[in-house]
């Protein structure tokens, strides 16, 4: 990383917002009131360890902006979680649902934890810990958690059953990403992957490229990471010749089997060692020859250090804020096509969504109805972005936040906030 480059990612949120407010020429009063959260709780949790003691842990939730409808976004378990993390994050899922416009406003939490050195019993107390805190306020129509790095359906059913506990009955639409049996929606495990697949395939249209046989790496190998393995080649075409994971990355430049490989990580903990395929590293794996680059780890992974290096036509940012501002500016002049991350990568609210409708409805709608309305949504939001970026001459980023912030700014204004 160069030494001034910008990594505090709540700094990096306002500088994207600033940039499309100028264009937009926001109100000075509504730009710095879409700088901010509109709230945010901090907790320290005390969980008792397997081996007897007891360990306090600190967490988060940000409530970004709920102009629009409750909040809503997932909650992060990370040994390096800072609170400007979350805000970041919280501001990125705001534009998320805006741009899918969708009712729900933008929100986050966090958890400064390691979850690969706990338990599942101290995983289980200290998701509840978390719920006794923060379920004050949370609320189905008020704001709703997801899973997100490092937290699963498991845990996320623990905290609805805690959260109904404090209620005193149930509230299934309270948390999405649910286990099915207690209300989970079909499609939404594979949703984020799925969602950036059909976003892949439009820009791929609008680029005049064919995705069939099309060359796709993976940096991440988790929920998005590992899906979108199996959903590139099945949705697109395309042929995965490799991923990465945080203990390394493999490459086979003929291709490589992503069920395999998903049963390999499964097996070893990593996608490190897997049969027939090159070790590479993380840095190696986002600057190989490829036509379609897929960062789906965390934030700040493509810097101005190797944005030069970037070889893919298109970059699909399934993680939220994979590129700093500095390597997006030069992607940018490099021609590479990003999707961006608030675009991309939304297909997992939506079907959260798409989840919280069928709670409030005691309905349950078929797989394919989801993927159905799930392509519906991803088209539209990718053509309003499109169709923005060509009006005002701007990339694809500048344009979803221009489509996005519109909206929320209108909501606000509509409500009498400015
Ligand atoms: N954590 C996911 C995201 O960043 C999903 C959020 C949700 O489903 O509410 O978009």
């Amino acid at each position: 990383m160069t030494v001034n480059e910008e990594l505090n990612p709540f700094v990096i949120a306002q500088t994207q917002l600033d940039t499309a407010a100028e264009i937009m020429q926001l109100e000075p009063a509504l730009h710095e009131l879409l700088r901010w959260p509109i709230r945010e709780l901090h907790v320290t949790l005390p969980v008792k360890m397997d081996d007897g003691s007891t360990e306090i842990f600190h967490g988060f939730r940000v409530q970004y902006n709920d102009a629009r409808g409750p909040t809503k976004g997932g909650l992060r378990f990370h040994p390096h979680e800072t609170i400007d993390t979350v805000r970041a994050l919280a501001a990125w899922m705001t534009w998320k649902t805006s741009v899918m416009d969708i009712p729900l406003g933008g929100g986050k939490g966090g958890i400064i934890c390691n979850p690969k050195v706990m338990s599942p019993g101290e995983l289980e107390r200290l998701s509840r810990a978390y719920i006794r805190q923060v379920g004050r306020i949370l609320g189905e129509d008020m704001d709703v958690p997801a899973p997100d790095v490092y937290t699963t359906p498991q845990i996320m059913a623990w905290m609805m059953d805690e959260y109904a506990f404090m209620r005193g009955h149930n509230v299934p639409g309270v948390i999405t990403g649910k286990p099915l049996p207690l209300g989970g929606s079909a499609g939404r495990g594979d949703a984020t992957a799925r969602g950036g697949m059909y976003c892949i395939r439009e820009a791929a249209q609008q680029l005049g490229i064919k995705t069939e046989g099309a060359t796709m790496a993976i940096q991440g190998f988790g929920n998005a990471g590992q899906y979108a393995a199996v959903l590139g080649p099945a949705l697109l075409g395309v042929k995965i010749v490799a991923a990465s994971d945080s203990k390394g990355g493999i490459y086979n430049p003929q291709g490589l089997d992503p069920d395999a490989l998903i049963a390999h990580k499964a097996d070893t903990g990593s996608v490190v060692n897997f049969a027939g395929t090159d070790a590479i590293t993380n840095e190696e794996l986002l600057e190989l020859d490829v036509n379609i680059l897929v960062p789906a780890a965390l934030e700040n992974q493509i810097t101005a250090d190797n944005a030069t290096n970037i070889k893919a036509k298109i970059s699909a940012e399934l993680a939220n804020g994979p590129t700093t501002l500095e390597a997006d500016q030069i992607l940018h002049e490099n021609g590479v096509y990003i999707l961006p991350d608030f675009l991309c990568n939304a297909g997992g609210v939506t079907v959260s969504y798409f989840e919280q409708v069928q709670n409030a409805y005691g309905y349950y709608w078929k797989e394919a109805q989801v993927h159905e309305l799930l392509n519906e949504k991803m088209t539209a939001a990718f053509q309003s972005v499109a169709q923005t970026a060509k009006e005002y001459q701007v990339n694809n980023r500048v344009a979803a936040y221009i489509v996005a912030v519109g909206r929320v700014a209108e909501a606000c204004k509509l409500r009498g906030w400015v």
